[in-house]
């Protein structure tokens, strides 16, 4: 596959080529990322205007368009200058007025000569009880009637680009395009009753019938799986790219994680036995892993990742773990290192704060397989960092983590299994879109003995009172967080709001009994502070989210997040996530500035009706849409043009599998439809998919 296939060459061709597009005009579309004649196919009409010729315009509802066919009448110039120039004209049954401001009348006589007939459409409305229409969109002589379109495409449009201008360039666009060989498979185009892709380009540009328009009609959703199929295609290349380069067979022997099962105070659950059970199952097999381990907050994932970091020591390897902050890597050291101290296991943590003489002893021990199991921060995948035998890579909690950056980390350890855990539920359709490529095992358990969270609405007016229950709460022995808001994406400003409520706090509850803690404080005081949390030397840690992900404090029983209803509701229940660890039954307040607008309102009430992630998150996919959820950028989501990934997720399973058989049934896609689909990945611009199989 060494470059793009000719026959698209007339869709990458310099845009200027296209009729009505000069350089201006092609500036001007490049604002809306419109850079070549394919960027202008895939921008669709979002709506439509019925011209269909009427009547009478006393048939139309007004305001609104109209087309019907009127004998001129008089002209009336205006009296004075910018003043209306009116025209009567009688169509069936009433007569109106063509209505023009600053248009020249010699020019006006022209197209509308007192007692022709003519073919007028443009908005009407009334105006005194009379209907009249500013500034016609189309005039033209009876005969010439089918100029107009019926059913008008709308285009979005950026400074400079009219509706004309779009209708026209995409006509022309759509004259050099060529038909392309079908990739969806067959029954899937029947079953379906979508039209060829070409065919289908030319339905949504130029609408016969208004419910063309609409996103279910069969040309829209033949693009919209078009876009779906591309991706899922992508990942299923990467998948096969993972599962050809050879695996490391690692037959666990069951020793050292028996020794953990006898040191551990509880037994895992079923959901924690079923993904232990699929990644041995994984690790045994000569291709390489790579699994997705999905469960909320507190379902016990460490547990999970323990097992099959012991694994592979067991098989005579070593294991790493990337967590995304340092805290969090401190966290699992401090977690884990008791666990691997009663099978008699190694584990160090390497971050970016090892330097020199330190980072230098622990990469040796690293390289001569003395240290059995690493954690760390993303430190933990540098160049000069080495492994003598790495069988398994764990990241932990980075659903930000793209198909770009597990392909790459894949190149890393040659041959490594990967596991990537995330606390963050994901709807079923997102989770297809980004981790399609994995196979995915989820916690859908939790540990039994949790009591459950009790969570309270409270306007910030009411701060007094809070600060007196926790006074309260404090003097039994209670342990809380106070979460304080990122103001705005500015470091300076998280941090002062920070630092002010911990004063304020101190002030209140006494010296001693509150931490700060945020990210702009140098590491060891950072360190210092989550270590006398932990330890209860502070009973009331301020902090910002840098607590959001993963911090295990079981103690801690209250959670107060200061003004709640700017953060996103994952956001929140991660954050409330960090009580309801222990046996005590646990508190979270959110703390809103009043007055709460009705979505504000309503997010929040979902937090205090349900401690389901998924139910979360699903209605946080409705509330806000699928590219805000995960950040669309740093997720290696891709932002679709036609597809909406909430509504059509069902498209999506569909293209997934799909994908997965023509992979499987043709790796090289050399067949006929594996060629098709070569096209495809070019007209969709799947770069990465490409590159792959331009290796492969
Ligand atoms: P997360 O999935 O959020 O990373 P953790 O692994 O931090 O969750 O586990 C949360 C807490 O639950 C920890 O204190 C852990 O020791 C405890 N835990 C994990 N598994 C079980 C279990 N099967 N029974 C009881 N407690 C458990
Ligand atoms: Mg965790």
């Amino acid at each position: 596959m060494s470059g793009r296939p000719e026959i698209l060459f007339p869709l990458f061709a310099d845009i200027k080529k296209l009729e009505g597009v000069g350089p201006k005009t092609a500036q001007n579309l490049e604002q809306i990322d419109v850079r070549k004649p394919r960027d202008l196919l895939f921008l669709l009409p979002y709506s439509c205007i019925d011209r269909a010729v009427r009547l009478s315009v006393s048939e139309a509802e007004l305001p609104g368009v109209v087309t019907v066919q009127v004998l001129v009448g008089t002209h009336r110039p205006p009296r004075n200058r910018g003043g209306a120039y009116r025209i009567s004209v009688q169509d069936t049954s009433t007569s109106f007025q063509v209505v023009f401001f600053h248009a020249r009348g010699d020019y006006l006589k022209k197209i509308l000569p007192e007692g022709s007939r003519r073919v007028v459409s443009g908005k009407a409305e009334l105006f005194d009880g009379v209907a009249q229409m500013v500034h016609p969109e189309y005039v033209v002589a009876p005969d010439e009637a089918d100029e107009i379109p019926e059913v008008e495409p709308v285009y979005p449009l950026t400074h400079g680009v009219t509706q004309k201008t779009m209708v026209k360039a995409v006509r022309s666009v759509l004259e050099r395009t060529p038909d392309l060989a079908e990739w969806i498979d067959r029954s899937q185009m029947q079953q379906a009753k979508w039209p060829a892709w070409r065919e289908a380009m030319e339905m949504v540009h130029f609408p016969q019938s208004v419910p063309e328009v609409s996103p279910n009609s069969p040309a829209r959703e033949r693009l919209a799986y078009d876009e779906f199929l591309a991706h899922q295609i992508t990942l299923a290349l990467a998948r096969s790219q993972l599962q050809r380069a050879k695996g490391i067979v690692s037959e666990h022997t069951g020793v050292l994680q028996a020794k953990v099962r006898d040191a551990l105070p509880f037994a895992p659950t079923n959901a924690q036995e079923k993904a232990i059970a699929a990644i041995a199952g994984d690790m045994v097999l000569p291709t390489r892993m790579n699994r997705l381990l999905q469960g909320d907050v507190g379902s016990g994932k460490t547990l999970v990742a323990i097992m099959a970091l012991l694994g592979a020591v067991e098989a005579g390897g070593q294991g790493v773990m990337m967590a995304p902050t340092e805290i969090l890597a401190r966290q699992h050291l401090e977690g884990l290192q008791p666990l691997a101290e009663s099978a008699g296991v190694v584990l160090e943590i390497l971050s970016g704060r090892d330097k020199g003489k330190v980072r230098r002893a622990k990469l040796e021990a690293l390289a001569r397989g003395e240290i059995h199991i690493l954690v760390g921060t993303h430190a933990v995948f540098q160049d000069d960092v080495n492994f003598a035998d790495l069988r398994l890579a764990i990241i932990d909690e980075q659903h930000r983590f793209g198909v770009r950056q597990r392909l790459e980390l894949g190149k890393k350890g040659e041959g490594a299994d990967v596991l990537v855990m995330t606390a963050t539920p994901i709807p079923r359709s997102l989770a297809l879109a980004q981790y399609g490529d994995m196979d995915v095992s989820i916690l859908d358990e939790k540990p039994p003995g949790r009591q459950p969270i009790t969570t309270a609405l409270v306007s910030t007016a009411r701060m007094a009172e809070v600060v007196g229950h926790l006074r309260k709460a404090v003097a039994e022995g209670k342990q809380a967080y106070w979460v304080c808001p990122l103001v705005e994406e500015s470091e300076r400003v998280d941090y002062t709001a920070a630092d002010a409520r911990f004063k304020a706090l101190r002030a209140e509850l006494g010296e001693g009994v509150v931490g700060l803690v945020h990210g702009q404080m140098p590491p060891d005081e950072k360190d210092a502070a989550m270590a006398a949390f932990q330890a209860g030397q502070t009973q009331v840690l301020v902090a910002t989210t840098v607590i959001e992900v993963g911090v295990n404090v079981p103690n801690a029983t209250i959670m107060v997040i200061e003004r709640a209803e700017v953060f996103g509701l994952a956001q929140l229940h991660q954050l409330r996530g960090r009580v309801g660890r222990g046996t005590e039954a646990s508190t979270c307040l959110l703390m809103y500035q009043a007055p709460l607008n009705e979505s504000g309102e309503k997010r929040l009430k979902v937090l205090r009706e349900s401690e389901d992630g998924f139910v979360i998150a699903e209605t946080d996919l409705q509330m806000r849409g699928a590219g805000d959820l995960i950040g669309t950028a740093q997720s290696g989501l891709p932002r679709f043009r036609v597809a909406d990934v909430e509504t059509q997720a069902s498209l999506m399973a569909v293209a997934q599998s799909d994908a997965r058989k023509l992979l499987h049934d043709d790796p090289t896609l050399q067949s006929a439809r594996g060629k098709a689909a070569r096209v495809l990945l070019w007209l969709m611009e799947q770069d990465q998919a490409i590159r792959l199989i331009s290796v492969g």
